[in-house]
């Protein structure tokens, strides 16, 4: 699915942004019908906006989802990177259980309804800060949050005692629909007596109220591996939300929170650094200390550097996280101007000066005059 120009989902819908549950049913049964593959056969385009409508459909009509939409848009769902794409919504999953519900049998999937009675657990995502150290070299992080895990005294069953607890929905026979024919197609809904289990739970499990799942916290070591940037992000299979009736579990997204640091910026794999060097140390050359990722180091600053130069630490930067090498340490110079003079300082000043004539040591400085001759005449 490409993810530049994704449309607004409640653009999608043609619904406005208050549209309660009905509004969008209503909306998405209607353009459901429009857009069907079955109605428009090798219309390419009418099949994108059919697949376009069930994701904008399925965000919507989830109000957890449709509340992270509304106030992180698309990238609630997808972040910007893009690596393995946040593949939390399995779109294909719960296409025919939506769709099932409003239509039935309309699209002859002939898939069992015991399958769309098990469902993946959600994906989370988890907002990690680390320091830029951290980043650089790599870190083991212990993360914790709640999460939805399969109840032990039910074994997800939702009944208490486990699964003898349960017995099949009389009224739908374990189908979890009831069908009635309306025009050309068979409706199917779902069955009000089961919900769309397909089983009655006379006697709910206590620990779970009968829901198979129980909220509880959970404390996970996450790796960090060395190179990690801002937005980076993790991918632990499984460590979602527990899946629903017998469905897998889904995935836990760490992301990556690079905090500032005072001294380095990181620029891909490089690391920049900003060195102040006084006005002699630049003119005479001199060897001065600099902070890297792993300690610091001596650097030969060479006589006559000039302020802004950029010298390179091969391999002082940070390391690639697919594996490609190493980036550099670039280090800036910046020489500092002497701000107040003694007069002692401001005598010998004046005489370099003197001795320095117009031209001679500031070859820089005569291309300047010679331009500015050419300009103005
Ligand atoms: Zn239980
Ligand atoms: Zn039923």
């Amino acid at each position: 699915m490409p993810s530049d120009r994704k449309r607004d989902y409640y653009e999608v819908l043609g619904v406005t942004r208050s549209a309660n549950d009905d509004d969008l049913k209503k909306a998405y049964r209607r353009l459901a019908i429009q857009f069907h593959p079955d109605r428009n056969p090798g219309d390419k385009e009418a099949e994108e906006k059919f697949k376009e409508l069930n994701e904008a459909y399925q965000i919507l009509s989830d109000p957890e989802r449709r509340s992270q939409y509304d106030r992180f848009g698309h990238a609630a769902f997808q972040g910007p990177q893009g690596a393995g794409g946040f593949g939390g919504f399995d779109f294909t999953q719960g296409f025919e259980e939506v769709f099932s519900d409003i239509f039935g049998d309309f699209f002859g999937t002939g898939r069992g309804r015991s399958r769309s009675r098990s469902r993946r657990g959600d994906d989370l995502r988890y907002d990690l800060e680390v320091e830029f150290e951290e980043a650089a070299r790599g870190t083991e992080k212990v993360v914790k949050f709640q999460r939805l895990t399969t109840c032990e005294a039910c074994n997800g069953s939702r009944a208490r005692g486990g699964s003898e607890g349960a017995r099949t929905c009389p009224n739908c026979r374990g189908t979890g629909q009831v069908r009635t024919q309306q025009g050309f197609f068979s409706i199917a809904t779902t069955c009000g007596q089961c919900r769309g289990e397909g089983m009655i739970i006379a006697d709910p499990c206590p620990k779970c109220q009968g829901q198979g799942r129980v909220r509880k916290p959970v404390s996970l070591s996450v790796k960090i591996p060395p190179g990690v940037d801002n937005g980076s992000r993790l991918k632990l299979r499984n460590e979602g939300e527990a899946g629903f009736g017998g469905g897998p579990n889904g995935d836990l997204y760490v992301v990556v929170h690079v905090k500032e640091h005072a001294l380095f910026v990181r620029q891909d794999n490089d690391v920049v650094i900003e060195v102040p060097v006084s006005f002699p140390q630049a003119a005479l050359g001199a060897e001065i200390e600099v902070p890297t990722l792993e300690g610091k180091i001596k650097l030969k600053v060479p006589a006559g550097t000039q302020a802004g130069k950029v010298l390179r630490l091969k391999g002082k930067g940070f390391i690639d996280l697919h594996g490609y090498g190493r980036g550099d340490q670039l280090v800036r110079i910046v020489v500092e101007t002497p701000r107040r003079l003694t007069a002692r300082q401001r005598e010998v000043l004046e005489e370099f000066a003197k001795l320095s004539g117009e031209d001679v040591n500031h070859p820089m400085a005569k291309g300047f005059v010679d331009k500015l001759k050419e300009m103005f005449g």
